[in-house]
């Protein structure tokens, strides 16, 4: 498997390629990451995958500076995991000049969910990746439906642009305990580890409620983040909303079935996690 650092010998080594799977990564690895470029290699091209800490998606008060940089290892892990090339760019390659140009997201997208705690990083991330879409040009580009948000985000963005690129969603890698795989679980300390599952297991019970006609949705939501902030932590926010837009369900059509997911994001600690489940 090849490194390469440069937009131009990318290009170079990817010239005529029409059948690239692209996977974007910040690094740091874990069976989640893997799991999206064993579904990239499903689609028989080159696969490709990028490690780039993208700065436009952190807040200045966020863990862009501590954000763990793990490069040979995550080649190890990516070369095991049947990956053909890295594209690990480092800030002054993708970023040579300030990006004051940037994708911007609708807002009924961005001001939500994420959107609304993390300003600024729906445009970040839609921004770095139709940068590294145009250096990749893939095919198909694979994201964890972890970051359920993101991937609406993204796919919105392909359509809306008609980018010649298929988005595809791969389903959440988690730990046995059901907590999901994520880079910033290392943050976590052994005590806060083992809480962490509290996470998957509010968004179970809040899924597992979201038909339930005694209470209204706002009650379901407040009950789910009361039991959380009464174990300690600082929830963000846990809400249904409708799979295909992300907005919150009348009650009508929570009721008659319409496909929901239930999002989660919450502060343990000083370390913020988020997951979600389809309901
Ligand atoms: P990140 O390195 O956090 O930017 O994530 C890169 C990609 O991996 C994104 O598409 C994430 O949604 C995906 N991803 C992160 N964690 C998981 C997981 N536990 N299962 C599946 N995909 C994941």
């Amino acid at each position: 498997m090849q490194v390469i650092h440069s937009i131009t010998e990318l290009r170079h080594r990817l010239a005529g390629q029409e059948q690239t799977a692209f996977v974007p990564t910040m690094g740091n690895l874990h069976e989640g990451h893997l799991s999206l470029v064993r579904e990239a290699r499903q689609r028989g091209g080159p696969v490709v995958a990028s490690i780039f800490v993208n700065r436009l998606q952190f807040l200045p008060h966020e863990d862009f500076d501590r954000y763990p940089r793990t490069l040979a290892r995550d080649v190890e892990l990516l070369t095991g995991a049947g990956c053909d090339l890295v594209f690990a760019p480092d800030e002054a390659e993708l970023y040579p000049e300030p990006q004051t140009y940037k994708v911007q997201p609708p807002a009924a997208l961005p001001d939500i969910l994420e959107g609304e705690f993390r300003p600024g990083f729906c445009t970040g991330g839609c921004t770095v990746v139709m940068k590294l879409f145009q250096c990749v040009q893939p095919r198909v580009a694979v994201f964890g439906q972890k970051d359920y948000q993101q991937l609406k985000v993204i796919a919105g963005m392909a359509r809306q642009f008609a980018l010649p690129v298929q988005v595809v969603g791969a389903p959440t890698v988690r730990a046995d305990d059901g907590l999901a795989l994520s880079s910033r679980n290392g943050y976590l300390g052994q005590s806060e580890r083992h809480e962490a599952i509290a996470l998957p297991q509010a968004l179970q019970a809040l899924a597992a409620r979201a038909r339930d006609g005694r209470a209204p949705r706002e009650a379901l939501e407040a009950e789910a983040m009361a039991a959380l902030a009464a174990r300690g932590w600082a929830p963000d926010s846990l809400t249904l909303r409708r799979r295909r837009d992300l907005l919150p369900p009348s009650e009508a059509e929570r009721l008659a079935g319409e496909p929901l997911v239930a999002l989660g994001a919450a502060r343990l600690g000083a370390t913020r996690l988020i997951d979600n489940i389809e309901c």
